[in-house]
């Protein structure tokens, strides 16, 4: 396994595999990896010859009062699980030189970027499309791999690949989750025992949800008025939102059918966690 620090070096390693016709295989994150990243991983190395994983912190995806400086960042950890996985790069940019100073471009997704998370989180998605716009001209992979966790970032870059041609296919994978169901996420560490329990309010009310819709109830609602109901009624959590949208444009729907998704975010003290319940996934 190959760690490089350095955009061009990374560059130069991809076009000699390119010239080769090796297919590869990207995962971009943020670090502090875990089952959710290493299933993205997993799927990555069974797909293509080389498998690329990129950690960095991107600060153009966090708002100023966010926990960008406080974002865990545990190289060494990481390093080891990628290696138990096989993969064949690390890329890890600097933090301090990955944007040149003078850097002016961005890209936008119009009109899905500013919702849901966009909306609480403004500007937000802008950073993501741009670090992974960039990331992918570095990387030049053939696939590239998102969790259907952040289900609405999923949606925005594979929108943006379209819209702007990108030869690569984006693959959405499966949420994973711990052994009580709750989403795994590299800001659960923040949480203390008494919060872990509190979130874990958020992924049951999905499953309730899930079990009404299975019942025949597609009333989008008869559904919103019960998630809003059991979290509203949990001491610890506050609601950011919660819509009931469909999967493509991520607009409101009023009758709930496969291409629907239940799109979740609350803060648990100060902790910010998002879930969702992508009906595709139990309807026909
Ligand atoms: P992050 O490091 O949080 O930016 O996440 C990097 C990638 O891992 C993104 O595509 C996320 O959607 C994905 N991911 C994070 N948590 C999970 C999870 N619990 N299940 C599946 N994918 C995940």
């Amino acid at each position: 396994m190959e760690i490089i620090k350095d955009s061009k070096e990374m560059q130069d390693k991809i076009l000699i595999l390119k010239k080769r016709n090796t297919s590869i295989g990207f995962v971009p994150t943020m670090g502090a990896l875990h089952e959710g990243h290493l299933s993205l991983i997993k799927q990555a190395k069974k797909e293509n010859e080389i498998v690329v994983v990129s950690i960095f912190v991107n600060p153009k995806q966090f708002g100023p009062n966010e926990d960008y400086s406080k974002y865990p960042r545990v190289h060494d950890q990481d390093i080891s699980l990628c290696d138990k996985e096989s993969v064949d790069f690390i890329f890890l940019p600097q933090e301090s030189t990955f944007y040149d100073p003078d850097h002016l471009t961005y890209v936008e997704v119009e009109n899905l970027s500013n919702l849901h998370c966009g909306k609480s989180r403004p500007g937000h998605f802008r950073g993501v499309t741009t670090v992974v716009a960039k990331l992918f001209n570095i990387v030049q992979p053939d696939r590239a791999y998102f969790g259907k966790k952040d289900f609405q970032q999923l949606i925005i870059i594979k929108k943006m690949v379209e819209d702007l041609s990108f030869p690569i296919e984006i693959i959405g994978c499966p949420i994973v989750r711990d052994f009580d169901g709750l989403a795994l996420s590299s800001r659960n560490k923040y949480l203390t025992t008494e919060e872990r329990k509190i979130a874990l309010k958020i992924s049951q009310t999905l499953f309730r949800a899930k079990e009404s819709i299975l019942k025949n109830e597609n009333d989008s609602q008869v559904i919103y008025n019960k998630i809003y109901e059991e979290l509203n009624s949990t001491e610890g959590i506050k609601i950011d939102y919660i819509s009931i949208v469909d999967d493509k444009f991520l607009q409101p729907v009023n009758i709930i059918t496969k291409n629907t998704v239940i799109l979740i975010a609350c803060f648990v003290g100060s902790t910010r966690l998002i879930d969702n319940l992508h009906c595709s996934d139990f309807l026909n």
